[in-house]
């Protein structure tokens, strides 16, 4: 996962610069940008009163960890470009044989289609290839180019005020001016202005957008994330059996799912854990970085002597719950039972989240009583499949709670394929 952001126009540096912490949530391993230059595209941070500008905020799903390959600069001929993108190309290697990742292998198939075949076919032909989901902006010498992937798996959004045109992954990062791309479509705003059709597919938003990814002010599908999160809360209320004191949750995704089920069940959510806003989100790190022990904390008052409801929205590695319910009961809680406002994650994600293997999975080799057992819960309840589905709707991805993928995707095959761009050395062009 990755934010993605651009603007063309006057201001356009400073655009992307105030555009930049409204994407941090979708990745904050780095940030990278790129800019026009004298009609020329540079790798940099821009100037304020750069014309165009590009911005990425990465959270690395291929490629090694702790570097910031995008926005990719890429030279075909005399057609040159910056790319940043969200998501993640399984194939890469049929789009540029020569690429260590994927985003190298975009930013060079583009540069050379749209040389070869002109826009419009260029990317259409680029798409037609992948294996996975993107969304891009990329940075032209003579425009700012913005395209939802084919079949929406991941947000983009665009906006047009005074002149100024802007892209970014999720609506709040336009200034609450933004509306979100159709699936496969095209914007370019620049030395002309136009948008097209890039070969589009039945829509597939995923489902993790919703339930944890996206900002809570931002929307999906015309719904506000932070009011689909509610309504999944209500839901997993309404299958409860257990009785409890208190609801509590794992910030901060959680928050309003927690809202939800609370009102459903007449009780009082309490802000029991407690994480340090200086730390980011812990599922954007590394693994290696990820210690949930060090990032949250546990408000005894709150919870000595009660039983709690702990909510969380998916339940994937199991880190933080782990660490969080065994510190719940240290601190008095009688009983903990955890519910999770999504059903089992027994698939990796080849679509741009960062479990892209079946072995680091909770539930990979395990059922649920397992997988209770080893956080510590009292007891463990998923969101139903049915109800998920009702509240979500259709044209949603949940590939990685069902193992049908929007490609034919040979598992093992896209599980080394990805893990092998991880290991491999990336070096900026
Ligand atoms: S596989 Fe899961 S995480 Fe990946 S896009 Fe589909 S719903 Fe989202």
């Amino acid at each position: 996962m990755c934010g993605v952001g651009g603007a063309w126009g006057e201001g356009a540096g400073s655009a992307v610069a105030k555009m930049t912490p409204w994407l941090m949530h979708r990745g904050q391993e780095g940030v990278g940008y790129a800019y026009l230059d004298g009609g020329s595209v540079k790798i940099g941070q821009p100037p304020d009163d750069a014309p165009a500008a590009l911005l990425h905020t990465r959270y690395s799903t291929t490629g090694a960890y702790g570097v910031q390959p995008q926005p990719v600069y890429a030279k075909y001929r005399d057609m040159e470009l910056a790319v940043a993108f969200n998501g993640t190309i399984v194939n890469y290697r049929q789009l540029d044989p020569s690429a260590s990742f994927d985003g190298e292998a975009l930013a060079k198939g583009l540069a050379r289609a749209i040389w070869e075949l002109g826009l419009e076919a260029g990317v259409a032909e680029v798409y037609r290839k992948i294996v996975g989901a993107a969304s891009l902006v990329a940075l032209l010498p003579w425009g700012l180019l913005a395209v939802r992937d084919p079949r929406g798996v991941r947000p983009l959004a665009v906006s047009n005020e005074g002149g100024l045109f802007k892209a970014a992954s999720e609506t709040i990062a336009l200034d609450g001016d933004g509306v979100e791309l159709a699936p496969g479509v095209a914007a370019l705003y620049g030395k002309r202005i136009s948008t097209w059709k890039v070969d589009p597919q039945p829509p597939r938003l995923c489902a993790l957008e919703h339930v944890y990814f996206a900002h809570p002010a931002s929307s999906l599908g015309g719904r506000l994330v932070a009011e689909v999160r509610r309504l999944l809360g209500r839901a997993l209320a309404e299958e409860e059996t257990e009785r409890a004191d208190v609801v509590s949750y794992v910030p901060e995704t959680a928050r309003h799912a927690a809202a939800g089920f609370a009102e459903r069940l007449g009780l009082e959510v309490v802000d029991a854990v407690v994480k340090s806003r200086y730390a980011g989100r812990v599922f954007l790190k590394p693994p290696g970085e990820r210690d949930a022990e060090a990032v949250f904390r546990v408000v005894e008052k709150l919870v000595a002597g009660r039983r709690v409801f702990l909510i969380d929205d998916t339940l994937i590695r199991g880190t933080n719950l782990r660490s969080i319910v065994p510190m719940l009961k240290a601190a008095g809680a009688t009983a903990v039972h955890v519910r999770i406002v999504s059903p089992p994650v027994r698939w990796p994600c080849f679509y741009g989240m960062d479990f892209q293997t079946r072995r680091e999975l909770a539930m990979w080799g395990r059922d649920v009583e397992d997988v209770r057992a080893m956080i510590g819960a009292d007891t463990l309840r998923y969101m139903s499949m049915e109800r998920f589905v009702q509240i979500l709707g259709e044209g949603v991805c949940y590939a990685c709670f069902t193992g049908k993928y929007l490609h034919d995707i040979d598992v093992a095959w896209a599980e080394r394929e990805v893990t092998s761009g991880r290991a491999a050395a990336v070096a900026r062009p």
